[in-house]
């Protein structure tokens, strides 16, 4: 029997990350659910936040905490901003080449809410893609693809492993700390962005082992998102394309965002998705992200990836403006974690990047802070394991299965989305929160396989957090139930 010294679940950029932070002489697995590329982080686009020197720490610190609304934890942002720049710096060391001008100068871009230019970015709009292709060409430790994590192995506050799904086969795989990096939920939703294999399996693990999640009902919609794309996955146009100079316009062509907050555009994420969906309810009006300020070849340059994507949509960028809606896009809420990304009331579990609720993010986050958030608190999970050698006494557990899908699971899994989608999303009512609770439940006490029961109670999760916030706060927008 292999016990490793630590098992990673999840392959983006926290999963290898961590995986790359410990020592050679560790004896480590990284799990993940399809191929290792198929993750959110391969899809990121605009880049990573950084200060870009010290003078802008504190800048970069309190651009987070004001679209933060007040729920981050200032002892974690700070952490966030200073290892952050370490972070970027140890990446540029071993090798990451970031985009940079003809005389060699790391080339920075402006997200929304940021006050100054501070993102780095790769392959002009695939950040993400080049992170990862970096991370997996830097990897050697052993990598398990196609595997579904279905189970923590606990006992008491000890996790001794996982148990996964691998070929149609139940196995246990044993390990003296386990760190958590499997992601968000973007497939609770019926329009996401983000990648198929992201449907927070893990987080509805943690719940039905009695550990808590934080802050769910703070989810973010992404403003810009050309939901008629085939699939699940919608296709995103980054936030740095409003950055550089793209508008969006009603069918008269009014820059109706202005109306809303009066910087437009580069308003916080949830201004803009507020705006447009506001918009579109009120006016009847369709919506497109215009690009009046670019030519073709520049844009295609910068943005190679959406340029590429959408003419294989049928769209000719820049010239044409693209019919956009907001779409669920990232989970500010997570698996509860002290600010060395253990789990709390747990000694060897640890959760990283976006599965973790460290309160980097609060109510909202800021553009291109994630990407980094994976990166600092990965490194600072292998910094503690590596400190703290909890004493492990190897314990075997038994290696049933449970059903993990029953008949009839994929219609109830896409209600599932639907209900999340039209109850839970831009702006809640308190009636249709209360419904879609009440269904979440009697679908909860049907005949269904244990993968659906995560999803589901991971969203009952959400419902009930959004119910409990009788107040809008940052991406959490309550209002008066309009059929009354
Ligand atoms: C389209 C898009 C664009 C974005 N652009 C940016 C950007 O420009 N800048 C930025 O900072 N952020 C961006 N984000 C957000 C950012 O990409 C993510 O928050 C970040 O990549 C998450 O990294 P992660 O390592 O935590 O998870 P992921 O990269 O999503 O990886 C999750 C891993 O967990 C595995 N997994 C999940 N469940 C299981 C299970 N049950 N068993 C086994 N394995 C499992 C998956 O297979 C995957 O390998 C973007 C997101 C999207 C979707």
């Amino acid at each position: 029997m292999i016990v490793y010294d630590a098992i990673i679940i999840g392959s983006g950029i926290a999963g290898l990350n961590a995986a790359a932070a410990f020592p050679a002489d560790k004896k480590v697995l990284v799990i993940c659910k399809e191929n290792s590329w198929d993750c959110n982080t391969f899809y990121a686009q605009g880049g990573v936040a950084v200060a870009t020197d010290e003078e802008d720490i504190a800048a970069h610190i309190e651009d987070t905490l004001a679209a933060g609304a007040g729920l981050c934890d200032p002892k974690a942002v700070e952490i966030l901003v200073r290892d952050g720049m370490i972070e970027i710096d140890d990446l540029i060391a071993r090798g990451m080449e970031f985009d940079k001008d003809e005389a060699g100068n790391i080339l920075y871009t402006k997200e929304a809410a940021h006050s100054k230019n501070r993102i780095v970015h790769a392959g002009g709009d695939a950040t993400g893609r080049e992170l990862h292709h970096f991370l997996m060409a830097e990897n050697r430790q052993q990598l398990l693809y196609r595997s579904t994590v279905t189970e923590l192995l606990m006992d008491g506050r000890i996790c001794h492993g996982v148990r996964l799904l691998n070929d149609g086969k139940c196995r246990n795989y044993y390990a003296k700390s386990v760190i958590i990096a499997s992601g968000g939920i973007g497939s609770l939703y019926d329009f996401h962005t983000n990648a198929r294999t992201i449907a927070g399996e893990v987080h509805g693990i943690c719940l039905e082992k009695g550990i808590p999640l934080r802050d769910m009902e703070m989810t973010q919609f992404h403003p810009t998102v050309f939901i008629h794309s085939k699939g699940a996955r919608k296709q995103l146009l980054t936030e740095a394309l409003r950055g550089e100079g793209a508008h969006i316009i009603d069918d008269d062509g009014k820059r109706f965002v202005f109306e809303y907050d009066e910087r437009g555009e580069m308003s916080p994420r949830s201004t803009v998705s507020k705006a447009i969906f506001d918009w579109k309810e009120k006016t009847g009006k369709a919506v497109y992200l215009s690009f009046p300020n670019f030519e073709e070849e520049a844009f295609r340059e910068r943005f190679p990836t959406i340029y590429f994507n959408m003419k294989d949509m049928g769209f000719n960028l820049p010239r044409e403006d693209v019919p956009i809606s907001p779409a669920f896009h990232y989970a500010m809420g997570g698996i509860e974690t002290d600010l060395n990304a253990k789990v709390v009331g747990c000694d060897n579990l640890y959760a990283v990047g976006e599965c973790a609720s460290v309160r980097v993010h609060g109510a909202n986050r800021l553009a291109s802070n994630s990407l980094l958030e994976g990166l600092v608190f990965s490194t600072r999970a292998v910094k503690d394991i590596i400190k703290r050698a909890v004493y492990f006494k190897f314990k075997e557990f038994d290696g049933e299965c449970e059903i993990l899908i029953k008949e009839g699971d994929a219609e109830r899994k896409d209600e599932l989305r639907k209900i999340m989608w039209n109850s839970v999303s831009i702006v809640r009512e308190m009636c249709s929160l209360e419904k879609a609770l009440g269904r979440i439940d009697s679908l909860l006490k049907e005949d269904i396989g244990k993968l659906l029961r995560l999803r589901l109670k991971v969203s009952k999760n959400i419902v009930q957090s959004a119910i409990s916030r009788t107040e809008s706060l940052g991406a959490h927008t309550i209002v008066e139930d309009t059929s009354q």
